[in-house]
């Protein structure tokens, strides 16, 4: 992944505490989205499409992409998508 300016979402690293789903693409250009809660010292991650859940300590935004490539095949990111054209 290139080192983007965006604060929004990263690929691990350093993460900006207000970061709160991770959006991805399918080869059909259909949206998945990861949404990341922090309660206390746990961060529950849910994935709006298919309900799937995890609670994590860690890298939870490296975990939501994980899902949605195994999961979804869903491995474009939006930011990078529409700044490459
Ligand atoms: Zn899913």
């Amino acid at each position: 992944m290139r080192a983007g300016v965006r604060p929004d979402e990263t690929a691990g690293g350093v993460v900006p505490i207000n970061a709160s789903k991770v959006t991805r693409w399918d080869q059909h250009g259909r949206e998945h989205v990861v949404t990341v809660q922090r309660s206390g010292v746990q961060r529950t991650i849910s994935c709006d499409t298919c309900g799937w859940r995890q609670s994590t300590q860690f890298l939870p935004w490296l975990k939501a992409q994980e899902h949605l490539a195994e999961a979804h095949q869903a491995t474009v990111d939006p930011s990078e998508a529409q700044t490459s054209r």
